[in-house]
């Protein structure tokens, strides 16, 4: 297979609202004079269609800026784009309102299932055209943030590093560099507090507004309405969140007091967290380029179409994972419908992270890449819980390979990769359960968010000491957790997602072409079905099921620490 374009070549001209909206009105005015339910299904079909152009419009537009936030030019199609967005959502709401609430609703859940309905059920809830301004405004305050953020130039030890960058050092085996690394590291998150603090505050004023003209109390409830959370509650993820406190918090704990053991440090302090062999943690034995050469000869072996995809991706230049300055933090993985293809942004720092964040994208990429021929866009992804499913499965499932990255050093990757998995349990949930108080009480000070934040990591991470680093030791660790700012409740999905993906890491120990079935299985289901019964196709056991998180857990326990 090959992709029939150049990623350069891409072409996603910016719609005008009046051309939009004069496509809506024609198409309500077919759906009103269809006679038959060919006619409908016709209707929704150029809707589809419509969606996925200006999603591809709206991918790219934001996809350019994070690869060079400081272009004048790809700010302004940003801007624009994010001015327009609010707008062309109401025209969708309308739609969907009409579709969910025809007389004919049954014959078109007969083609696509209920899944769709209830996405929609839930979207329309989430915006109304009073709540125009606050959209446009929040998505400004998204926007300055991954600027900041990337414009940061940090001096060490005669050098200058970016935030992508500077983190390797955390996991230096010289213990001094990891601490003055750090120090450098959040040296600039208490120099730009105040304005770190003053866009939070803005965010969380603005979307605790938006919540009440929508009629809900606060944000919370309206959070999870955005991220389509629609079969599960804050009931739900709060138990899973007091399961992850009884049964992986205890088990993070003595993995910690390891990692001080092995390491040789006592007590174990903030800068020495990322490390977890004195040698030094397994990084990958070559540069960019040969790494894409590894990568090609991993997924050729996995099967399933990964090899062929992956090398379609490649020669259509729809990977950009090397770090570079003015280029937005983070990874992620975002599609051009239009198109039918996916593309992974990274930033290689030379670390191990580099191998976890690019297979992990790649999951994604192959997830949407394999649902793309689902009769919905809605479907083209599924819910969050369930496309981190996809992402850190495969990080599990191309463990068999990491040789070819790590060498003889394979074995220790395979072991951190694990303990750091069930360390990030913990985290999550932190993360998750901040975010529930901050928008509770949205009239809270930022030092009282600070103090919500200390409060967390008391209770999901009470081995955290920072010492006398600048700023983490007053609470503001979170501030470079980009998902508080940019995607507010989308943080709880990735430990939902890593219980599931640990049942994948188990299937694959004992049949690993059974777990890798699954999993392709899985990826062409893409968002047809909600989480749960997604998992539960996939052969996956809810994390919501009492006893689930408890026995993926006393399994890596039993890798981890019983066997060492
Ligand atoms: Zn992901």
């Amino acid at each position: 297979m090959t992709f029939p374009f150049q990623f350069e070549q891409l072409e996603a001209p910016a719609p005008r609202y009046e051309d939009v909206a004069a496509a809506h009105q024609e198409l309500h005015r077919q759906f009103d004079e269809a006679t038959d339910a060919q006619g409908r299904l016709m209707v929704v079909r150029r809707w589809d269609d419509l969606r996925r152009k200006l999603e591809t419009w709206n991918a790219l537009t934001h996809l350019r800026f994070n690869q060079d936030t400081r272009n004048a030019e790809y700010k302004k199609a940003r801007d624009y784009c994010d001015e327009l967005r609010p707008k062309l959502i109401d025209l969708d709401v309308k739609l969907k309102r009409k579709l969910v609430e025809s007389p004919h609703r049954r014959e078109l859940q007969q083609r696509f299932g209920p899944q769709a309905f209830a996405l929609w059920e839930s979207e329309i809830m989430t915006y109304d055209p009073a709540i125009e301004q606050e959209m446009v405004r929040e998505a400004k305050l998204e926007a300055e943030y991954v600027e900041l953020l990337a414009s940061a130039r940090l001096e060490f030890r005669g050098q200058a590093y970016n935030l992508s960058e500077i983190v390797k050092f955390r996991e230096d085996p010289d213990r001094a560099t990891r601490r003055e690394s750090e120090q450098v590291r959040w040296g600039w998150f208490a120099q730009n507090a105040p304005t770190l603090d003053r866009i939070f505050d803005d965010l969380v004023g603005l979307r605790t507004r938006m919540a009440r003209k929508l009629g809900f109390d606060n944000y919370v409830g309206l959070g999870y309405k955005r991220m389509c959370r629609v079969d599960y509650s804050q009931g739900d993820v709060e138990m899973f969140r007091q399961a992850v406190r009884e049964h992986v918090v205890p088990l993070a704990a003595e993995l910690r007091e390891r990692q001080a053991r092995d390491l040789g440090v006592d007590p174990l302090m903030f800068w020495d967290l990322s490390l977890h062999d004195p040698r030094g943690n397994p990084a990958p034995q070559g540069d960019h380029d040969w790494m894409l050469q590894r990568a090609q000869a991993m997924f050729d072996e996995l099967g399933g179409g990964l090899g062929e995809f992956f090398a379609a991706m490649n020669a259509s230049g729809l990977l950009d994972l090397k770090s570079r300055d003015g280029k937005a933090g983070g990874g992620f993985c975002t599609g051009f419908p239009a198109y039918g293809a996916p593309f992974i942004f990274a930033n290689f720092n030379g670390t191990k992270g580099d191998v976890e964040v690019f297979t992990h994208e790649m999951g994604h990429a192959f997830q949407n890449y394999q649902s793309r021929g689902l009769p919905l866009f809605d479907y083209l992804w599924p819910t969050y819980e369930s496309c981190e499913i996809h992402s850190m499965g495969l990080e599990f499932l191309t463990w068999p390979h990491m040789e070819k990255f790590f060498g003889e050093d394979a074995e220790r990757f395979r072991k951190t990769h694990l303990t750091q998995s069930l360390l990030f349990l913990p985290y999550g949930v932190a993360v998750d359960h901040f975010q529930h108080l901050v928008y509770a009480a949205p009239d809270a000070t930022p030092q009282e968010r600070h103090g919500f934040w200390q409060e967390m990591e008391r209770a999901y991470l009470p081995w955290v000491r920072y010492g006398d680093l600048p700023h983490v030791a007053q609470g503001g660790f979170w501030q470079f957790q980009r998902h508080l700012y940019l995607h507010p409740f989308y943080y709880i999905d990735y430990t939902l997602a890593l219980t599931c993906a640990l049942q994948l890491w188990l299937r694959s120990q004992k049949d690993f072409n059974e777990a890798m079935a699954a999993y392709v299985a899985l990826c062409r289901r893409g968002g047809e079905a909600p989480f749960q019964e997604l998992a539960a196709s996939a052969g996956l056991t809810s994390p919501f099921v009492p006893h689930c998180l408890q026995e993926v857990v006393a399994h890596a326990r039993a890798a981890l620490l019983d066997q060492a």
